[in-house]
């Protein structure tokens, strides 16, 4: 194995999918629905692959992206991002948002180049920014109330302990709004605090918005590469796994400048060079639908998702409160960070020196038959210690499956 790798060897998701499984656990651990996706896309889905006019859907497409999609996505996400994006120079696919966050890294990030990363982090950021020969630096949003009712807005971030962590040397930042796993859903204020600090100090936001369209209550969510100066500086992710609920597809974009997208391009065309022809004329064919149904609550997926997650949310928050957890309520995304501190529970010593999250989940998903996530694995080593009395569910699952996990709990004591 090359050097370049050597601390980059465990998974969260590969550990804890795989004992999920084993114990055939209730799984609120990897965030993924166990429903089907939209029908219309399905539809599309297997349209696409059987017509026979369109042999070419079975071939190598355009390396940065099919024309159909890269085209449909300037039309989306032009208003959205308020600018007329040129769907060529500006749009690049590649494997799921892991791809372009690994294409914007390794595209951008020279060896002694510092990345500021926020905690806690999509776990994936660290190892890619390590292997681009990068240095992460890290700040944690800290949570400014424990007790009674917590939200996701409750975690916030320092300014100054935000400004300490940029200097010359600070290539990038990694901007994920909604974050995973707490769910905060950045306000304009926090969103400028970002802003201001990249445009002072020259840096590259690498924006991940993949939960873009889970977004609950009066919450906006606003693109950080709307505010003045920010479009030159900044590469919007987005994936249609989450904008689907088709996490198996693995498909990706990051939109931005020409010079920024350029960087990317020349990364994956020598490593990945094209995706999936057919699964990017499905998604394609699925914005165009939701394009012509935008603003219809009933027939717009992408506006009724949100409508649907709220009441999975609620519920499962009710059921951890009455059980001694608590949670916090997530503003966005399909994740909650849950504070197992005040649970009576022993956990035996498992044998390991993993801190006690990890421990506890496995305990949970041996001896209670519900999977989560441990949150440390999305902290640095020197900030681990504020995620342990964490653990992390995800609730896009159908209601009788909550239900079963309801059940465990209430029986808990
Ligand atoms: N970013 C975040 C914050 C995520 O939670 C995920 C989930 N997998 C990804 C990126 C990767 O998305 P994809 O499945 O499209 O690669
Ligand atoms: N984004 C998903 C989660 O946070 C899936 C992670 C993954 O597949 N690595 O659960």
């Amino acid at each position: 194995m090359a050097d370049r790798l050597k601390g980059t060897e465990r998974n969260v998701w590969v550990e804890f999918g795989k004992l999920s499984a084993e114990y055939k656990a209730i799984n609120l651990g990897q965030g993924f629905p166990d429903y089907h996706p939209p029908q219309h896309v399905c539809e599309k889905f297997s349209k696409v692959v059987i017509d026979p006019d369109t042999p070419l859907t079975h071939q190598y497409t355009r390396s940065y992206g099919q024309p159909h999609l890269v085209n449909t996505l300037a039309k989306l996400y032009s208003p959205i991002l308020k600018r007329d994006i040129n769907a060529m120079n500006e749009v690049m696919i590649s494997v799921g948002a892991f791809g372009v966050l690994f294409s914007s890294i390794q595209g951008l990030v020279n060896p002694g180049d510092e990345v500021i990363i926020i905690e806690p982090y999509f776990d994936c950021y660290e190892p890619m920014v390590r292997v681009a020969g990068g240095t992460p630096v890290f700040i944690p949003l800290r949570p400014k109330k424990t007790e009674g009712v917590v939200t996701s807005n409750d975690w916030v971030l320092d300014k100054d302990e935000l400004a300490s962590k940029f200097n010359s040397k600070t290539k990038a930042i990694i901007f994920n709004n909604p974050n995973n796993p707490v769910g905060k859903v950045y306000k304009q204020d926090e969103l400028e605090m970002v802003a201001d600090l990249c445009k002072k100090y020259d840096v590259a936001c690498i924006a991940d918005e993949v939960y873009e369209w889970m977004i609950y209550e009066n919450n906006k969510h606003i693109k950080i590469a709307t505010l003045p100066g920010m479009w030159e500086r900044t590469i919007t992710i987005g994936s249609a796994g989450k904008t689907f609920s088709a996490t198996g597809w693995k498909l990706g974009w990051g939109i931005g400048p020409e010079n920024l997208i350029e960087a990317l391009k020349v990364l994956h065309q020598n490593s990945i060079y094209t995706c999936p022809t057919p699964i990017q004329e499905t998604v394609a064919s699925g914005l165009d639908y939701e394009l012509s149904v935008f603003g219809d609550n009933e027939k717009c997926y992408l506006q009724s998702l949100a409508l649907e997650l709220i009441p999975k949310r609620d519920m499962l928050a009710k059921v951890l409160t009455e059980v001694g957890i608590t949670p916090t309520i997530p503003e966005g995304g399909y994740f909650m960070m849950c504070d197992i501190s005040k649970l009576d529970v022993e956990i035996p010593d498992d044998g390991t020196d993993d801190p006690y999250d990890f421990k506890f989940v496995r305990w949970m998903t041996k001896n209670k038959k519900v999977s989560a996530i441990p949150p440390t694995a999305f902290y640095s080593a020197e900030h681990k210690k504020l995620g342990e009395n964490y653990i992390r569910f995800c609730f896009f699952k159908m209601d009788e499956t909550l239900e079963k996990a309801a059940k465990v709990f209430r029986e808990w004591k």
